[in-house]
């Protein structure tokens, strides 16, 4: 990791996890194996003692999977990383392996639908209770708090809505009162929001958006601060058993290398979007990290390094001008998911959130006529070209 520790961050991206292997290749090959050979029983029984270092399963790691971590680790500032099989695997290896039956959990309001789910309908069977609050607004923190908050679980900026939180408020709150920060920090990335700069405790990731990004693998990640909880985290991975294969880490890790200059693109395309969408009659208003007209402009400012590609808009015009929209783009690709180099749009109240009901929808701050918009790195006069056509219609 120190050999890269003066590089800028595009080089970082390309070097980043890289090591010695066998042959000399420049890119670290793809160990399919699920298990590996010892050469005495002496020498297997040190790696399970711990008194060597070697691999022994894949499920416990394998160098592949290794090199990707590591990538990941170096550019989130992090000492280490655990691959997991997707984002929500991630997630799952954290709350585990932090929280015991009785534990409370503040979670963000606006937060990835089956994150909320996981807590609420899967946790809650092992008596975790969790509080669901807009951790944008401080003082909904402090109010939330127990005398058994163990995690306060942030996500900015926030899924759908974009709300910003201020992660350096909410670590010094969280540490005061011994609970432990967990930041999802799939929207931005490490390029463009560094979390543990801000006294956050643990990163996780949904690599099957901006990371990967090339919507053709679903992992996760875990990003930790030191070796005590890399250890404690290892194992309780190993015994879920979310882990990621040596495959997709290979993906992964080359996604990795463009990752600098895919962020630089898609916000650069992103700006120029917000700002005609902003102007745009059939539009009431746009949610862009980037707009001056943002709510938590401020905080956006001092925690991202750029806005980033992700972009929420209301219509006018409801549900109805939603489906329109929906139906008339032809650049933009209707479908969920994000952080890839092709432009995602969807309308989550009459797709992703269209069972919800219209009022649980208000209150999760999902209004008739949101779209998201997840900004790709083509040329942006095609976009605009693509979005005013299929505004018209609407
Ligand atoms: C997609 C996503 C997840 C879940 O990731 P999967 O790889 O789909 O399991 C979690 N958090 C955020 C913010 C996401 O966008």
């Amino acid at each position: 990791m120190s050999k890269n520790k003066n590089l800028h961050i595009e080089s970082k991206c390309v070097h980043a996890g890289i090591k010695e292997y066998e042959h000399g290749p420049v890119v670290p090959p793809i160990y399919q194996t699920s298990t590996f050979k010892f050469e005495s029983a002496d020498y297997g029984g040190s790696l399970f003692a711990g008194e060597q270092k070697g691999y022994i399963y894949t499920r416990m790691q394998n160098p592949t999977i290794e090199a990707m971590e590591d990538a990941v680790a170096e550019l989130e500032g992090g000492y280490k990383a655990l691959g997991c099989a997707s984002g929500m695997a991630a997630i799952h290896t954290v709350f585990s392996a932090l929280l015991n039956a009785g534990d409370h959990v503040i979670c963000s309001k606006s937060v990835y639908g089956p994150t909320s789910t996981l807590l609420a309908t899967v946790l809650s069977r092992f008596n975790v209770e969790t509080t669901f609050v807009n951790t944008s607004n401080m003082k909904k923190i402090e109010e939330a708090l127990k005398p058994n908050t163990k995690v306060i679980y942030i996500e900015t900026p926030g899924n759908p809505t974009l709300e910003v939180t201020d992660l350096e408020a909410v670590s010094i709150f969280a540490h005061k009162h011994n609970a432990l920060v967990v930041v999802d920090n799939t929207f931005m990335s490490p390029i463009l929001q560094q979390p543990f700069l801000f006294g956050v405790d643990i990163v996780v990731h949904s690599m099957t958006k901006f990371l990967n990004g090339h919507a053709d693998v679903v992992a996760g990640i875990v990003v930790v601060k030191d070796d005590e909880t890399y250890k404690h985290f290892r194992k309780t991975l190993n015994q879920i058993g979310g882990v990621i294969d040596p495959f997709n880490s290979f993906l992964v890790h080359r996604g990795l290398k463009t990752l600098a200059i895919r962020m630089k693109k898609h916000t650069e395309n992103a700006i120029v979007i917000a700002k005609f969408l902003e102007a745009h009659p059939k539009i009431d208003w746009v949610r862009f990290p980037g707009l001056k007209s943002f709510p938590n402009y401020k905080i956006a400012k001092k925690q991202h390094k750029a806005p980033g590609g992700m972009i929420s808009f209301e219509l006018k015009g409801g549900i109805k001008a939603g489906k329109k929209v929906m139906n008339s783009v032809k650049l933009c690709q209707l479908a969920v998911s994000l952080g890839g180099v092709e432009t995602l749009i969807q309308h989550p109240a009459s797709m992703t959130h269209l069972t919800m009901g219209k009022e649980a929808r208000e209150s999760a701050g999902i209004t008739d006529g949101l779209v998201r918009l997840s900004v790709g790195i083509e040329n942006v006069e095609d976009l605009l070209d693509d979005l005013k056509q299929a505004l018209d219609k609407a």
